[in-house]
C-alpha cells in the first residue's frame, strides 16, 4: 500500500507539472486539449470554429511559468530549457531567453532599459547656426548639442546684378555659395522709357512748318509716333471771347528810377500784385542786348506770384537779320519760365520803309524759330501796323496778337480805369489788348508812384485768353509737359 500510494503520488505530481507543458507544446497540434475547461478562449481546432463563434482572437503570446512564449517549437514533449541572459540596451529591455532544442523559447526575468551609450563629436557650424559639441548615443538615434561654441559662418555671398530696364528695376541677387540662402533686393528703380526723337528735324510745329510727324525710339525698341499740328497749339490773332480774363502791365527799364550811382531801384512787385494786377509782360531785350532790369524784374515778379511774359524789340530790316535776333532771344530765354507768350515787338521806325511782304516774312521767320524751340511766340504790334504794314489776314491767321490801340476815333479810353466793358472795337478780339500807355493808377486806386514806378505812367493791358493754363498744358515756355500727352505708342 505504501509503495502503491507513493507511485500514485508521483504520477499525480507528474501529471500536474506536465499539464501546462503539454498544453504549451501542442497548440495547433493533434494533442488533445487537456485544459479545455479553462481555456475556452483558445479554440484550437476546426471543430471549435465550427461549433462556436464566441471567440475571434488568437493570442500570440502566452505567459507560462517559464516566461512569455516567443516560439512554440515543434515538439510535444517535456522541454529541456537552457538559459541565456540577453543584456538590455537603451532601447530594448534585457531578459532571460529560455530555449529548448525543439525550438521552444520563452522570455523571462525582464531587465529594464539601461542608459544611452554616449559619445561626443564636434559639429561644424552652418551659415546661420552655431557649431559645437554634439553628444550622441552609439546605439540609438539620440543626440543633443551640449555646447554651442563655434560661431556660425557668415554667408559666402555671390552677387549677381540684373540691370534695370525701362520697366524692370535693377535687382541685386545675393546667393550663398555655402548654403541655399538667396536674397533679391531692388537696388535701383526702373529706367522708364526714354524716347529719343530723330536729330535734325523740327519737333514742334511752327508757322513755317505747321504739320509735324516723327517717330521716337526708346532703348528698349519701343517707339512712339508724334503728330502735332500748328493749329492744335496756336490759334491765331482772334479769340472767341471779349471777356477779360486777366489784367496786366508791360514793364521795361523806363519804369525804373535810378539811384545816384545809376543803379535801377527795384519795383514793389508785391504791391503791384496786391493791387489786383495778374501779370506783367517784361521787356527781355533787343539786338542791343538784354534789358538791364529784366533779371531783377523777372525775379521780383515771380516771387510776388505774378504771371510773367516777355517781349523782344526788333530793329531788324531783313529776314536774315531778324533770324539772328531770334537766335539771340533764344539765349536770353534759357532757364526761364513764362506763363504768357514770348512776343515779338515789331514797330521800329526803321522797318517802316520795308515792303509788306518782307515784314510779313520777317515775322513768320522770327516767330517760327521761337515756336520750334518750344516757346509760345506771338506778335505785338499797333493796330495801324497790323492793318497796313503786313499781310494782315495771314498774320492774323497764324499768330496770337497783342494789339495796341489807345483811341477809338477821337475817344481815348480812360487810362486809369479798368472797365470790364472795354472791348476793342474793330475787326475782332485779339488775345491781348494794350489799351493805354498813360496809366497812373493800377487797380484799386494804387498809384504807379506807390509801387516804385518812376515813369509818370505805365501801359495797361487786357487779356482775353487763359495763357497760363494753355502754355503750361502744352509744356511750352520752359514748363514741363504734363505726363498725359497726345503721343501714342506704335
Ligand atoms: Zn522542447
Ligand atoms: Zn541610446
Ligand atoms: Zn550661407
Ligand atoms: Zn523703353
Amino acid at each position: 500500500m505504501k509503495v502503491k500510494s507513493f507511485v500514485f503520488l508521483i504520477l499525480a505530481l507528474l501529471l500536474i507539472i506536465s499539464l501546462p507543458l503539454l498544453y504549451a507544446c501542442d497548440s495547433g497540434s493533434e494533442t488533445p486539449d487537456l485544459s479545455s475547461d479553462d481555456q475556452s478562449t483558445e479554440p484550437d481546432s476546426t471543430e471549435a470554429l465550427e461549433t462556436s463563434s464566441e471567440t475571434t482572437e488568437v493570442e500570440t503570446t502566452e505567459e507560462t511559468e517559464y516566461g512569455t512564449i516567443i516560439n512554440e517549437g515543434n515538439a510535444s514533449h517535456e522541454h529541456t530549457l537552457t538559459q541565456q541572459i540577453i543584456a538590455p540596451t537603451c532601447i530594448t529591455e534585457g531578459y532571460t531567453l529560455n530555449s529548448c532544442e525543439c525550438g521552444f523559447q520563452t522570455k523571462s526575468d525582464l531587465i529594464g532599459l539601461v542608459d544611452h551609450t554616449l559619445a561626443q563629436k564636434t559639429v561644424d557650424p552652418t551659415c546661420t547656426e552655431y557649431g559645437g559639441i554634439l553628444e550622441y548615443c552609439t546605439v540609438c538615434t539620440y543626440s543633443e548639442m551640449i555646447e554651442y561654441s563655434i560661431e556660425p559662418y557668415e554667408h559666402a555671398p555671390k552677387l549677381t546684378v540684373l540691370e534695370a530696364t525701362c520697366e524692370e528695376p535693377e535687382r541685386t541677387i545675393t546667393e550663398c555659395t555655402r548654403c541655399d540662402h538667396i536674397e533679391t533686393v531692388i537696388t535701383a528703380p526702373a529706367l522708364g522709357h526714354e524716347y529719343v526723337a530723330p536729330e535734325g528735324i523740327a519737333l514742334l510745329p511752327s508757322a513755317k512748318n505747321p504739320e509735324i510727324s516723327y517717330v521716337s525710339v526708346c532703348r528698349c525698341g519701343d517707339e512712339i509716333k508724334t503728330e502735332l499740328s500748328y493749329s492744335d497749339v496756336f490759334s491765331g490773332a482772334y479769340v472767341d471771347t471779349t471777356d477779360v480774363v486777366a489784367k496786366g502791365l508791360d514793364i521795361s527799364m523806363w519804369q525804373f528810377a535810378q539811384n545816384t550811382k545809376g543803379e535801377y531801384i527795384d519795383l514793389d512787385w508785391q504791391a503791384i500784385k496786391d493791387s489786383g494786377i495778374d501779370y506783367v509782360i517784361l521787356k527781355i531785350g533787343s539786338s542791343n542786348g538784354k534789358d538791364p532790369v529784366f533779371e531783377m524784374s523777372y525775379a521780383g515778379a515771380k516771387a510776388a506770384g505774378l504771371d510773367v511774359g516777355c517781349y523782344f524789340y526788333s530793329y531788324a530790316t531783313s529776314v536774315e537779320g531778324i533770324s539772328a535776333e531770334a537766335d539771340f532771344l533764344l539765349t536770353l530765354l534759357e532757364g526761364k519760365q513764362f506763363e504768357y507768350p514770348v512776343y515779338l515787338d515789331f514797330e521800329d521806325p526803321s522797318q517802316e520803309a520795308l515792303a509788306n511782304d518782307v515784314r510779313t516774312e520777317m515775322i513768320i521767320e522770327f516767330l517760327s524759330k521761337i515756336q520750334e524751340n518750344g516757346y509760345y511766340g506771338a506778335l505785338y504790334a499797333g493796330q495801324y501796323w497790323l492793318h497796313n504794314y503786313f499781310d494782315t489776314a495771314r498774320i492774323n491767321s497764324l499768330f496770337d496778337v497783342w494789339m495796341a490801340k489807345y483811341k477809338y476815333g477821337s475817344q481815348e479810353w480812360n487810362s486809369d480805369t479798368w472797365d470790364p466793358t472795354y472791348t476793342y472795337v474793330g475787326t475782332g478780339a485779339y488775345g491781348m489788348w494794350q489799351f493805354t500807355s498813360t496809366a497812373t493808377v493800377l487797380e484799386n486806386g494804387v498809384t504807379v508812384e506807390s509801387v516804385g514806378i518812376a515813369s509818370p505812367s505805365v501801359d495797361k493791358n487786357y487779356c482775353y485768353k487763359d495763357y497760363p493754363t494753355l502754355i503750361k498744358s502744352l509744356g511750352y515756355n520752359g514748363f514741363e509737359k504734363p505726363a498725359d500727352n497726345d503721343t501714342e505708342s506704335i
